[in-house]
């Protein structure tokens, strides 16, 4: 049985999808405004993570993610920069979806963007002033939320102080003011304008999200995912618009990651202290690192995001990467070690149990750290043969397929010039040349490779100036 906490209930529920075998998920992407950074990136790891944990459990998902690129600070940002809305996305659209590669990220099944959907919000919205639920004002047209007895049930918002009718025009606002909220926004110079059925105008942010999800999920879906900022107003709002104009219940369980923090503050672009995947790659950081540090918390704990938390992700990370290094190194031929089977019955039973509990990661990756402990000590003891060690690297390419942070099946080729140093340091070792050999040996760690010699040959593996990496 699977769990998952419903920020909905406010409590941890077990998950059974609509339809058997198949969940229909939902998850709001990146507001193409800027290049996202690591932040935002922990929602995105989280919900892979889910995904994963959800496909290897035997579920098909359906994923769509939404590209935001019309909104208040996408459109201020092409003004300042005096080009078109699509010239300006498009270089943080493509450096996004570089991103999600980088970490490997599995992708979306569709990645839906606002401007390409116009139409479809278009009629939720003629469809709310038909029910009498949006009245326009002005040239724009907004959502009168005292209609919507719901409205707050996700948010647990207190609805007490709530004068009707009174209007917020903007995209992001806070909790002090609940306010009806716009769902098509008038012309202004400067800002692109749809000529539509409702008027000329452009759309609010969170209408898009009822629009698309309804469109590749059908009206009602299982999961619906985000960070916790999205909760309110955004996802309160798609709530009111989705279940209004669809007569149904919209999401069945809400999953919200909390924060990646620095210095005790949102990692945001507004508090300027955000840093980005590229930069921290440039710095050296190992980009599965990267994805290990961010899935390595539980979800709905805060991050922070300190030099101390990266280097222990790359300390854990590398105990990962030398245990499979050990195992590809065993090419002795031994009696099968009798308990192995049954480490590894063990260790699925409880990864994948720890996993069903809420995305338990840190009781998954302590089942996963013992059963490494366990298995270093056969090998230490001369107990683990190249059957074990065929076994057991399946079963971690297994783990895997949930965690993605190892390279396995992907071992990279060494350059010929290195290969060549490599064999040239072999030859002076066996003629006894161990100045040369040590000489060769440093040249290659200023190089990036370094050597270890076991009692199974030399083997190498990547390092940087700042410590080992794949
Ligand atoms: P945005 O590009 O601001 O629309 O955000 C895209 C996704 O990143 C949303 O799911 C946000 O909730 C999430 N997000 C933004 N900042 C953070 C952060 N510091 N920590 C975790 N998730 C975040
Ligand atoms: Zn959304």
């Amino acid at each position: 049985m699977i769990r998952f906490f419903n920020t909905l209930s406010g409590r941890v529920e077990d998950f059974v999808p609509l339809r058997p075998g198949e969940v229909s998920l939902y998850t709001c992407g990146p507001t193409v405004y800027s290049h996202q950074h690591v932040g935002n990136m922990r929602a995105y790891v989280f919900e892979d993570l889910l995904k994963r944990f959800l496909s290897f459990s035997g579920f098909r998902v359906r994923h769509v993610m939404n590209i935001t690129d019309v909104d208040d600070k996408t459109i201020n940002g092409a003004n300042a920069e005096g080009v078109s809305l699509q010239e300006y996305t498009r270089k943080y659209i493509d450096t996004f979806f570089a991103d999600l590669e980088t970490l490997n990220i599995r992708p979306a099944d569709h990645y839906p963007r606002a401007t390409d959907h116009i139409p479809e919000m278009v009629a939720i919205i003629k469809g709310l002033l038909e029910k009498g639920l949006a009245y326009r004002k002005d040239g724009s047209i907004y959502y009168s939320i005292a209609k919507f007895p719901a409205y707050g049930r996700l948010s647990k918002i207190r609805m007490d102080d709530l004068r009707p009718g009174q209007r917020v025009e903007a995209d992001e606002y806070e909790k002090e003011s609940v306010h009806d909220f716009a769902l098509w926004k008038a012309p202004k110079p400067g800002e692109p304008v749809w000529e539509t059925e409702l008027g000329p105008g452009r759309p609010g942010w969170h209408i898009e999200c009822s629009a698309m999800s309804a469109k590749y999920l059908g009206p009602t879906f299982d999961i619906h995912c985000g960070g916790v900022d999205n909760i309110f107003p955004h996802h309160e709002n798609e709530i009111a618009q989705s279940e209004a104009y669809w007569g149904r219940p919209f999401v069945r369980f809400w999953l919200h990651c909390q924060h990646l923090v620095r210095d005790g503050e949102k990692m945001a672009k507004s508090k300027g202290n955000t840093t980005t995947v590229s930069e921290l790659a440039a710095a050296g950081v190992d980009r599965l690192t990267i994805r290990y540090l961010l899935l390595s918390t539980h979800y709905r704990k805060v991050l922070n995001f300190t030099q101390e938390a990266l280097s222990q992700a790359q300390a854990a990370r590398q105990r990962l990467l030398d245990f499979v290094l050990a195992l590809e190194g065993i090419s002795t031929s031994r009696p099968a070690a009798p308990s192995l089977p049954n480490l590894i019955a063990e260790t699925r039973r409880g990864f994948t149990d720890a996993l069903g509990d809420d995305l338990n990661i840190a009781e998954a990756l302590a089942a996963l750290f013992e059963f490494i402990r366990t298995t270093n000590t056969l090998i230490g003891a001369e107990a683990l043969g190249t059957d074990d060690a065929r076994r057991s690297l399946d079963f971690l390419g297994e783990v895997d397929t949930v965690l993605g942070v190892l390279p396995l099946g992907k071992r990279e080729i060494l350059p010929e010039e290195i290969q060549e140093r490599i064999a040239a340091r072999e030859a002076a070792r066996r003629a006894g040349d161990f100045r040369l050999a040590d000489d060769i040996r440093a040249e290659l760690v200023r190089a990036g490779v370094k050597l270890e010699d076991t009692k199974d040959g030399v083997r190498w593996k990547r390092v940087t100036k700042d410590g080992p990496r794949t």
